[in-house]
């Protein structure tokens, strides 16, 4: 298991997808759910990195975990998902600021993700209420875009996660770049 974390976590931080302490992983085991502890550096998880606790219930080790704990469980508790990408990738949250959705324009873009909404905090006004908007979202879409902060992107598999954020962030990256090139997508 944590062979898992320690892959998709040095590849979303050698590609440049979270920062130093951003991001985080989760994967769901029944009622259980590991996550990464609050403030590691994803680029180098180590076993220590990772806590596990109730997905409805807290137990000693739940202070430890990610502080965006809570919406990880709110994903859970209304999706299928068993797995949890949350990275800051710099293009699309870029775009998050000026698209109400993201449309790949290109072939992987819109084999894995079709498109990708984006939820605006100012349209959710509670921490509460914007869990509950992602995870509504996310019964739809494989990939969901929080403007000004990142992507929450859910799976079977961490490693799915993992590709579906990655392919977000290479078509915000050429759309970003045809909007500067004055080039209409499509
Ligand atoms: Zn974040």
């Amino acid at each position: 298991m944590l062979a898992q974390f320690q892959t998709v976590g040095q590849a979303l931080f050698t590609q440049g997808l979270v920062c130093s302490q951003g991001g985080n992983l989760s994967i769901k085991l029944g009622e259980h759910l590991v996550i990464t502890h609050r403030g590691s550096t994803l680029g180098s998880i180590q076993e220590g990195d990772l806590v596990e606790t109730g997905v409805n219930k807290n137990n000693r080790l739940t202070p430890l975990a990610s502080k965006e704990l809570e919406i990880h469980r709110c994903i859970y508790k209304n999706t299928s998902a068993l797995a949890i990408v949350h990275a800051h990738p710099p293009y699309a949250v870029a775009l998050s600021f000026t698209e109400r959705e993201i449309v790949p324009c290109d072939l992987e873009g819109q084999v894995l993700l079709s498109r990708v909404p984006v939820l605006g905090t100012e349209e959710v006004a509670k921490l509460e209420d914007l869990s509950q908007e992602i995870a509504r979202l996310l019964n739809e879409y494989r990939v969901v875009l929080v403007r000004g902060h990142g992507s929450f992107a859910v799976s079977q598999l961490l490693e799915e996660a993992y590709y579906c954020t990655a392919a977000l962030e290479q078509s915000c990256r050429l759309l970003y770049l045809l909007k500067a090139l004055r080039v209409a997508p499509g």
